[in-house]
């Protein structure tokens, strides 16, 4: 189970709607170091431990910077996400570049950074030489295919139908042309699984990942750096789930780090993560008002924000729970479907949803927003992005992103030659 409390109350968020209009995301800084710190803990026993935050899951500059000043790097997929990583400060290789189809330029500037240069397929190699040159450091994003059983899951779907990544016959052949090119440093990065809850699925990627190791070193002489196991850790959207216990996780990835990296004598290996969802997901709240409420087959409930603002529950059918402030304790015994203005019949934050009776005028906050979240949204139907809060440590709450505004939506047309 999961109390699903928030981290403010009605009166409080009364008042910071008087200032900022609904709708909004809200992220608790308080919340999100605790748990940075948490992860962090829990891998202590990995020397250089690391989590490059997934720049993705939620590109604020100011989300970025707490996630620097708790000694994250940032994972960055595209040229702005390189470029964002830089301006909050990141350099070198605080930043890792995972990216897949990947355009010469954006090579370049990941080189250019000084970033860690994670390779999608064997054939960018020679892309990479061509437009920014053979880096000192180099990685390989490995795609198990059929050779992985357990811990396949629904977001990322079975590994062989997936697009990310070599298989393992050109891993080790990639490995081996770019020690012939002179490479000394080398990484190793999966990433199968998201918004995984089960311990032993997420264990399992480190444990392939360290067999892969090993075999690096027998074949190829090769020791590796570091092996990224990629994000994918879930977070309890439902209140009858439970978020992954890191010790715990932490516990069987060290066994199987004793027991293949430790007795290979190949213990200067890091292991790494890109994590986003479990980082920012559950200490964002999009904060949206009823404007309506409307019965014809089923009872609905409409809100001021739309899929533009959540896209989860339209593009997964993605649980996200439902509070309204101020009946938090009231019984849940009305049904309700809480949709938004989207015209699309899957503009809906909620189908069947148990609820309070709901009024016109209420406050009704959407859950665990803080990763892929506002950092999903799009303008289809004329819909504009809501602004991003922060609600500090010190209980003050700062405007991180200003709302869009018709001229932002207008900005990229020229209507004098009409
Ligand atoms: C999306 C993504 C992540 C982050 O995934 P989470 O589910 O947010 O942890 C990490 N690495 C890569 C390559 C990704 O595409």
């Amino acid at each position: 189970m999961t109390d699903k409390k928030l981290p403010f109350t009605k009166s409080f968020i009364e008042k910071v709607i008087k200032k900022y209009p609904t709708p909004f995301h809200i992220y608790d800084e308080k919340g999100l170091r605790e748990n940075a710190r948490k992860f962090y803990e829990a891998f202590n026993w990995v020397p250089g431990f690391k989590n490059y935050f997934a720049v993705k899951a939620n590109p604020n500059p100011y989300i970025l910077k707490i996630a620097k000043e708790e000694e994250m790097g940032v994972d960055c997929s595209s040229l702005p996400e390189l470029i964002l990583a830089e301006k909050v400060g990141f350099e070198g290789e605080d930043i890792m570049f995972t990216s897949n189809d990947t355009p010469a330029k954006e090579f370049q500037k990941a080189k250019e950074l000084g970033a860690i240069i994670n390779l999608d397929d064997i054939s960018h190699i020679e892309m990479l030489e061509q437009s920014a040159g053979i880096p000192e450091i180099i990685c390989f994003r490995y795609n198990p295919g059929p050779l992985r059983k357990t811990g396949v899951n629904a977001i990322i779907g079975k590994p062989e139908e997936a697009k990310y990544g070599l298989t393992k016959k050109q891993l080790f052949e990639a490995y081996q042309i770019m020690k012939s090119k002179g490479v000394k440093r080398f990484g190793l990065h999966t990433m199968v699984v998201s918004n995984e809850l089960d311990v032993d699925a997420l264990a399992e990627t480190a444990n392939m990942l360290f067999d892969i190791a090993v075999e690096v070193y027998q074949k190829l002489g090769i020791k590796l750096e570091f092996v990224n196991l990629g994000g994918g850790v879930g977070i309890p959207y439902k209140p009858d789930q439970k978020a992954v216990d890191l010790e715990k996780l932490s516990k069987k990835i060290k066994a199987f780090y004793q027991e293949k990296i430790v007795k290979n004598g190949l213990d200067s290996l890091r292991v790494v993560t890109e994590c986003g969802r479990m980082v920012t997901g559950p200490y964002g709240y999009l904060v949206t008002t009823v404007i309506h409420e409307k019965h014809t087959y089923k009872d609905y409930i409409g809100l001021d924000a739309c899929m533009a603002n959540l896209m989860r529950p339209a593009l997964y059918g993605a649980y996200h729970y439902e509070t309204i402030l101020g009946k938090e304790n009231a019984k849940n015994d009305h049904i309700y479907d809480v949709t938004g203005s989207l015209c699309e019949n899957n503009d809906k934050f909620a189908i069947d949803r148990k609820l309070p009776k709901v009024e016109i005028g209420d406050i009704l906050v959407i859950h665990d927003t803080g990763a892929h979240g506002y950092a999903m949204g799009f303008n289809y139907n004329g819909k504009l992005r809501s602004a991003e809060l922060l609600l500090k440590e010190n209980g003050k709450v700062e405007m991180i992103r200003r709302a869009e505004t018709i001229e932002d939506y207008f900005a990229t047309l020229d209507f004098s030659k009409i």
